[in-house]
């Protein structure tokens, strides 16, 4: 039993995409431990609907993209 030449090209295919996307994901985990960006944002939480969302660090008070409301940060 031999593979047509679609299938070993959509194997190959298959095969380079997932190489890509443990590259991807090995590349990502690097970066996010020497960057410390996304730990930086501030949490918000709504008082409105209890929704919590993160915002930059230099804001001080933040819209509920869930309803709207104008929420203070939550330090931790
Ligand atoms: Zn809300």
């Amino acid at each position: 039993m031999s593979l047509a030449p679609q299938e070993i090209i959509v194997v190959a295919v298959a095969a380079s995409l997932a190489v890509l996307a443990v590259f991807a994901w090995i590349g990502r985990g690097r970066r996010g431990s020497f960057e410390p960006r996304s730990s930086r944002d501030r949490v918000f939480r709504c008082g409105q609907c209890q929704y919590v969302y993160t915002d930059d660090e230099d804001v001080d008070h933040s819209r509920c993209p869930q309803c709207g409301d104008l929420n203070g940060f939550v330090e931790f």
